[in-house]
């Protein structure tokens, strides 16, 4: 079961009517959960992940919320509510009851977690990639939906579990994050954020922890890596392309959130509908993670790219507007197996 049939555009009474109740069997019926969330972790899925744990808490389930990598939360995550659900992926079992995966279009963005898929007793999907591939048994993906968090605040409400303070904390983190601030939103969107609002959580506060919050470091380190944009004007059919690499020595002394801001920055390019950005992998050599950005039409602007199907083409997946792969060999190499997809 999906949501991807829910008809779209309706905004936030699109959900109406939306089979939420395979997904709640399986989180009644559960003894245990275990809820996964993607690697290199970002708001949406920590929020998702701590803000289920922390309604399975409520309701006496013993849970466990992981991720497989990098070994530490980012920073910028770290006064999350529900935080001492989380566990080292080591000490994951390899054989649990009802395994639940936040915010992951397929089943390798578990990393290495993604082999405990095979010893659940049971699998449950909670999404909004439009790339999702149903890798659950239970598959609860609304690709219209802003982020994941808001997908489970609406099987909160047709559960009919309340949404408190901890909880719409968690909710607000997904949903300020994976909304660039609400800039790209929905009807409903905002009567959402109000709701969240309402339980009493900073939300101004949680928006500077996980947004506007930079070490000095971060600023001689986006100097370094604006200097290495260029623009390809000429790609399809003259949308452009803009790109800047984050080089391995650039992320020194900086955390993830400081690498994942630059995206932010070089998709703002007016000359270019597509933005990608190239990032070294600190561990592992001529192997890089790729942010891929478009954005919608403006007046006579040749762009509005699907940027989900070329990350699929490369191997990764994501949002139309927002998508991501990985990348293998050198500077010039990936440049130029994005620019043959692209062309
Ligand atoms: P990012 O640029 O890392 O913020 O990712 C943008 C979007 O693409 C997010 O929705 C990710 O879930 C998705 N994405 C990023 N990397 C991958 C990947 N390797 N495989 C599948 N989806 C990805
Ligand atoms: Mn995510
Ligand atoms: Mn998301």
């Amino acid at each position: 079961m999906t949501l991807s049939q829910s008809p779209a555009g309706e905004g936030g009474a699109a959900t109406a009517g939306v089979p939420f109740d395979a997904a709640i069997a399986a989180l009644t019926a559960a003894t245990s959960a275990t809820i996964v969330c993607h690697v290199q972790p970002d708001a949406d899925t920590v929020g998702s992940g701590l803000a289920l744990a922390l309604v399975l808490e409520r309701r006496g389930i013993p849970v466990r919320v992981s991720f497989a990598e990098p070994a530490e939360l980012p920073q910028s995550m770290r006064t999350l509510p529900g935080l001492w659900h989380l566990v080292p992926p080591a000490e994951v079992p390899a054989e649990v009851d009802l395994l639940i995966a936040v915010d992951c279009g397929s089943a390798n963005r578990l990393g290495a977690l993604s082999d405990r898929l095979a010893g659940a007793a049971t699998t449950l999907v909670i999404d909004h990639h439009r790339s999702n591939t149903a890798f659950g048994a239970v598959n609860l993906v609304d690709p219209d939906a802003e982020s994941t968090t808001a997908v489970l605040a609406r099987l909160l409400d047709a559960w009919g579990e309340p949404i408190d303070a901890l909880v719409a904390h968690c909710l607000f983190a997904g949903l300020v994050t994976d909304t660039g601030s609400f800039r790209w939103v929905r009807p409903g969107t905002h009567a959402l954020a109000e709701r969240l609002l309402a339980t009493g959580i900073d939300g101004p506060e949680i928006a500077r922890t996980l947004l506007d919050t930079h070490p000095f470091a971060w600023l001689p380190m986006l100097s370094r890596v604006l200097g290495t944009a260029r623009l390809e004007p000429a790609v399809r059919q003259g949308t452009g392309l803009v790109y800047v690499f984050v080089r391995r020595a650039d992320e020194r002394g900086v955390g993830s959130e400081e690498v994942e801001s630059v995206i932010d920055i070089v998709r703002t390019t007016t000359e270019a509908g597509i933005a990608a950005v190239f990032k070294e992998s600190r561990t592992v050599d001529d192997r890089w993670t790729v942010s891929l950005r478009s954005r919608d039409s403006g007046p006579g602007m040749r762009d509005g790219i699907d940027v989900a199907e070329v990350a699929t083409a490369l191997g990764g997946g994501g949002h139309r507007y927002a998508a991501g792969y990985t990348a293998f060999g050198s500077p010039d190499t990936i440049v130029a197996a994005l620019l043959a997809v692209l062309d």
